[in-house]
Order: structure tokens, then C-alpha cells, then sequence
């Protein structure tokens, strides 16, 4: 398949997407309005059954297409080949033959925030690390989490033989972007980044980018999710627990991950959903996997910080089985967040989301978006196995998303933006109805336009090639 192709296949595919949220949106709009005429509202339900009818078969259709040809066995096997690349130059960078002459970029994990915000922080500085050439020592010490165990409680090592980062240093501002002779950079959280290096997300690597963009459907996501994979590299205790666990739990597949982010977030980040909001895209799911498959056990990993989810679930969807492990809930609610079993329970929280076939959830929360980051090391490609109930992706602290208009738009209500072929927009989220929040860079004006018009416009960086390390 070349990428000309797959670009052409996977833009039908989501244009299809898009004009289901679109006609999906309005047929509810129609359904809830106080319509007098008895032959409307038949008529209204009549269309509601059979779109939902042509939309199941598309959705197929898109399935077979996506198969043809071995196509699938190519993604997956381009995916690994690719991945496995990428982990070796990290292990490559991350053990310098010399760890006195080696270049080094600390981190330290004492930012103040949860663990999804802390691993992110962690891939953050692993890519400024592969970037600038620069070993990345991880400080953990005092680590909020892990009772004082630091990161290597949990996770390998960065590096087998290169933890020093000892003499002279300096901070990023005063490192020329890390090309500074001097041997030890410090980082700072990357809000506060000064100046900001272009190959920060949602960039990729420029060398990677015509493989990736080829097998890929969201490259950037990919490139997030083998930085992740690198530094969550389990200790062998904790493969021991994710295999017991699973069996335990009765994790098989097909399964949805489902996770519910309620308590302090609520109201000051996210806005609530009720459970029925998720489970109607997790019926969506099976219905359509059912459509090819016939029937399944239909099961749900369900993950959450709130701990009434669980019963509530169980009470209300007798027809599926909820899978969850009582431990990893029981410490998601105790009030000692950061203690050894929290950290526990919430990295095994993100390792079965992750391994699940698709994910509903709301991605402001950080814990969502590693899962579907690690989601994508596992597929050859990932990027639609997921629907957030809130934000589109992001990786927080990105540089600009832009998207680019590939068809022209006029605005039609005072809410719309205008547009014209080649624009740059700045997308603030997907209303998931058939329209984005975004800004035209070209204008300046900013509104909702169709989502169906733009394309992902993703940006590749000159990093280094890494030529000693074979594919
Ligand atoms: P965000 O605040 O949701 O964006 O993500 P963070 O990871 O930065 O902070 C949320 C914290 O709440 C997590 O690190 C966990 O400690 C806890 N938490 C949230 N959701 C879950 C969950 O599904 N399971 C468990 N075990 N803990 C959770």
C-alpha cells in the first residue's frame, strides 16, 4: 500500500465519520423537538432506524477495505518493525559507551500533579533527550509516588549504565536548544520551556514520517505512545502482576475500556458524565462488532476514581461483564493518593485500558490519553480505536495543532468561521456533531467549521538519525 492510498482510503473513511456525527446530531435534534405533526414524528424515527442501518454497513464496508489484500498483517508488521527501531535508539542513547563524556538532560519528577501528568512530563523530557542527543537521567528521588522507591520501583531503569549527572550544568534557556557543549542540561516542566524547540508534539521525526504516515493514522500519537512504551518498560514484579491480574480479572478479549474520571476534576477541568453517556458508545461497539461477528460476551474494563461507578454499572448493564480489578478501586478512592498501592492501581489501570480493543472515555484526563497512547504500540494502527466523550487528542504543553482546510467554506450562522483551500486552523476540540472549534491563522477569525473540510496538518522535524543503531 503506498500513501497515496492509505490517505485516500482513511480520509473516505473519516469524512463517512464525520457525516455520521453530523446526521446523527441533527436526527436527535429533530427527535427532541416539539413537533405537531404526528407523520413527522413517524417519519423522524423511521429515518433514525435506517441510518443507523446504512451507517452499520459502512462502518463494515471501511472494516472489509481496511483488510483487503493482507493490508492489515502489512500495518502491524510495519508498526513493530518501526517501533522496534525506535526502541533501539533509545536504548542506544540512553547508554552512552562513557557515561563521564556522555551529553545528559535532567528531569526531575517533582511536579506536583498525578501520575498520567507525571509519565507525560517523563515523555516529555525523553524527547527533548532524543532530539538534542542528550541521555536522559530521570531524578525520582523524593518522588510523590512509590513511597520514596522512585521510579524504578515500578519500571526499568532509563539506563543500565548511565545515572551520573554530576559537573558542570546549565539550564535549558541558556543551552542553544541543548546544543551547548556543556555536558548536563537541566529542563524545566515544559510550560515553562524557553525557548521552544520545534520538535516538540505533536511533531515527528522527519526520517520516520513517510513510513509512519503511511501505516498510521496519527502519527504524532504513535510517536507519544513508543516514548511511553521505552520509559514504562515493566519491572519483572510488575509483568508478574499484569499477568496474574488479567487472569484473575477474566481480561480477554473482545473488550471495551471504559474510564470514568469524576472526583477533584470535576467542575474545574471536565464536566460530568453520567455512565449512560459512556456505555451508549460502548453498545455502539458491540453492536457493530455483533453485526459481523454475531453474539459476543460483551465486557468492559472499567476504570475509575470514583468509586460508586462500579456497583452502578454492574446494577445497570446486566448484559455485560464488567471486568475490574477490586483492589485497583478500592486504592483509586482511598485518600492516600500517592502511596505505593495507589501507584500501583492506577498503572494498572493504564496498562488494561491500553490493552483493550477500544476506549470511551473523556481525553482532558491524562490517564486516558497514555492509555490510548500505549494503545497504538500494540496495533499496527490504533488511531480510531476511541471515542472521547470531551476533547479531541492533545499532549499537554504541544505546540500549535493546526489543521488545513482542503475545501473552501463559507460561513452560513454567526458561530461559523469562513475558510479558503490551504488555510491553517487552529483546532481547539471536535464537537463531535460534525463541526470543530478552531481559528483560522490565515484571518484570524475564529469559530465552528465543518470537520469534514480540514485535514491533520502533521509537522516532521529534522532530529537526529541515529545511523549507528540498525534497523
Ligand atoms: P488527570 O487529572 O485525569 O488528567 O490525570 P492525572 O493522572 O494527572 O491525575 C489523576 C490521578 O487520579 C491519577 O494519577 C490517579 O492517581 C487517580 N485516578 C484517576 N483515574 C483513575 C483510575 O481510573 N484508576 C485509578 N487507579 N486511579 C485513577
Amino acid at each position: 500500500p503506498t500513501l497515496e492510498r492509505e490517505t485516500a482510503r482513511r480520509k473516505v473513511e473519516n469524512t463517512a465519520r464525520e457525516l455520521w456525527y453530523y446526521i446523527n446530531a441533527k436526527m436527535n435534534d429533530l427527535s427532541t423537538m416539539a413537533l405537531e405533526s404526528s407523520s413527522v414524528k413517524n417519519l423522524v424515527q423511521e429515518m433514525q432506524k435506517s441510518l443507523a442501518g446504512y451507517q452499520s454497513v459502512m462502518v463494515d464496508d471501511f472494516h472489509s477495505l481496511q483488510l483487503v489484500d493482507g493490508d492489515e498483517d502489512w500495518r502491524i508488521s510495519e508498526s513493530r518493525k518501526l517501533g522496534d527501531l525506535v526502541q533501539k535508539r533509545l536504548h542506544f542513547l540512553q547508554n552512552p559507551a562513557e557515561c563521564r563524556k556522555a551529553r545528559v538532560v535532567v528531569c526531575d519528577l517533582k511536579k506536583g500533579c498525578g501520575f498520567g501528568c507525571q509519565v507525560h512530563h517523563a515523555a516529555y523530557c525523553l524527547l527533548v533527550a532524543y532530539a538534542t542527543e542528550r541521555t536522559l537521567v530521570l531524578d525520582s528521588e523524593g518522588w510523590r509516588y512509590a513511597g520514596g522507591g522512585g521510579w524504578e520501583s515500578m519500571f526499568q531503569p532509563l539506563s543500565d549504565t548511565c545515572t551520573d549527572a554530576s559537573g558542570q550544568s546549565v539550564h535549558w534557556a541558556a543551552s542553544s536548544q541543548g546544543s551547548s557543549p556543556v555536558r548536563v542540561v537541566h529542563l524545566p516542566i515544559v510550560d515553562a520551556l524557553h525557548p521552544r524547540p520545534d520538535f516538540l508534539p505533536l511533531a515527528i521525526p522527519e526520517d520516520l514520517a513517510p513510513q509512519l504516515k503511511t501505516f498510521h493514522g496519527d502519527p504524532p500519537v504513535w510517536w507519544i505512545g513508543q516514548l511511553l512504551r521505552y520509559l514504562m518498560r515493566p519491572q519483572k514484579h510488575l509483568q508478574e502482576d499484569f499477568d496474574q491480574s488479567a487472569k484473575k480479572m477474566g481480561f480477554q478479549k473482545p473488550i471495551v475500556g471504559v474510564h470514568i474520571r469524576r472526583t477533584d476534576k470535576v467542575g474545574v477541568e471536565a464536566a460530568f458524565h453520567s455512565l449512560e453517556e459512556y456505555m451508549r458508545h460502548v453498545e455502539d461497539y458491540y453492536q457493530q462488532l455483533e453485526h459481523r461477528t454475531g453474539p459476543v460476551t460483551r465486557r468492559v474494563y472499567l476504570a475509575t476514581d470514583d468509586p460508586g461507578v462500579l456497583k452502578e454499572a454492574r446494577e445497570k448493564y446486566g448484559n455485560y461483564n464488567f471486568v475490574s480489578d477490586n483492589d485497583i478501586s478500592r486504592t483509586a478512592s482511598l485518600g492516600s493518593r500517592y502511596s505505593q498501592s495507589s501507584l500501583r492501581g492506577i498503572i494498572l489501570d493504564m496498562h488494561f485500558l491500553s490493552s483493550t480493543d477500544y476506549l470511551v472515555c473523556t481525553f482532558s484526563s491524562q490517564v486516558c490519553r497514555v492509555a490510548y497512547e500505549l494503545m497504538q504500540t500494540l496495533h499496527g494502527d490504533a488511531s480510531t480505536f476511541f471515542r472521547s466523550l470531551d476533547d479531541s487528542f492533545y499532549f499537554g504543553g504541544q505546540n500549535a495543532h493546526n489543521m488545513r482546510a482542503v475545501e473552501n467554506h463559507k460561513a452560513s450562522r454567526h458561530e461559523e468561521l469562513s475558510m479558503q483551500v490551504g488555510d491553517l486552523l487552529g483546532i481547539a476540540g471536535n464537537h463531535w456533531d460534525g463541526f470543530s472549534q478552531g481559528t483560522n491563522r490565515r484571518s484570524g477569525q475564529s469559530g465552528l467549521y465543518p470537520s469534514y473540510k480540514v485535514v491533520n496538518d502533521i509537522v516532521a522535524v529534522k532530529m537526529p538519525l541515529y545511523v549507528d543503531v540498525k534497523e
